[in-house]
């Protein structure tokens, strides 16, 4: 796909403008940060893998009816999307116990919790991308109820699905991140979207049965054996590509 307008640049990805009018391009870069852009680095291959993990998640949710923004992959590192005004949350989905929340409430990792918990946070690099509660989003006019409440039936329906398939390929998915915008669709109708990836950037996996860590964390924490981590990912999703990943 030959490369259109840059409209915006993030740690992971890169938007060019689409070959239609509402379409986007997203590009999977190498580069990876962590706690908020203080550490910086790159990981061989992690954007052609994150655009076909991504592109084999977000296909399998519009099977089941989660509307997307995905429309189909361009090529190794790069997927057409549709545009969509982003809502500025991080939304938070949490099986196990892990990450901030372990540090905030002094929880020991691994802990599985008795029903699943959504938590948000304010979508702002110079906030440190603080966590609110659904009443901050609604009060400050960042999403309606109804949108709030599309939202939280969408994220449980998706973490019901991703739990399923990760399961079945030996993996627990402890916690990830969702991002959602809005749409108007082909009936001139606004519609929420889930939006931006998923990918092993965005969720922590752990081996089922060895409870090794096969995301990021193996990055954040220095754990080695980071590019082995996604492509086992990718591998047991059966979309590691067999002729290498380059794909520049
Ligand atoms: N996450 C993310 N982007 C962020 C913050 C978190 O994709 O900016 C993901 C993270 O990979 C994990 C989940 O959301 O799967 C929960 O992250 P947590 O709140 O524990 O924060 P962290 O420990 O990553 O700082």
């Amino acid at each position: 796909m030959t490369k259109r307008r840059k409209l915006y640049e993030g740690k992971a990805k890169i938007l060019y403008q689409g070959p239609q009018p509402g379409t986007l391009v997203q590009y999977f870069k190498d580069d990876a940060t962590a706690f908020n852009a203080q550490k910086k680095g790159n990981i061989a291959g992690k954007g052609v893998l994150n655009n076909l993990i991504s592109e084999k998640i977000f296909s399998g949710l519009e099977a089941i009816g989660i509307p997307t923004h995905f429309i189909k992959r361009a090529n190794m590192r790069e997927q057409l999307i549709k545009k969509v005004e982003i809502i500025p949350l991080e939304v938070i989905i949490r099986n196990v116990v892990a990450g901030s929340m372990a540090k905030r409430l002094g929880l020991e990792e691994g802990m599985e919790l008795d029903r699943s918990i959504i938590e948000f946070s304010y979508k702002d690099d110079s906030l440190g991308d603080p966590l609110v509660a659904a009443e901050h989003a609604l009060a400050l006019g960042w999403v309606t109820d109804d949108e709030l409440d599309q939202i939280t039936a969408m994220t449980f329906r998706i973490n019901d699905f991703m739990c399923g398939l990760f399961a079945g390929i030996g993996i627990r998915l402890v916690d990830f991140k969702l991002e959602f915008g809005r749409y108007v669709d082909e009936n001139g109708d606004e519609v929420i979207i889930l939006a931006d990836e998923i990918s092993p950037d965005t969720c922590r996996l752990w081996d089922l049965k060895t409870m090794k860590k096969l995301d990021k964390d193996r990055f954040r924490r220095d754990l080695g054996g980071v590019e082995e981590a996604y492509q086992e990912v990718a591998r047991r999703l059966g979309v590691l590509p067999k002729g290498g990943l380059e794909g520049e």
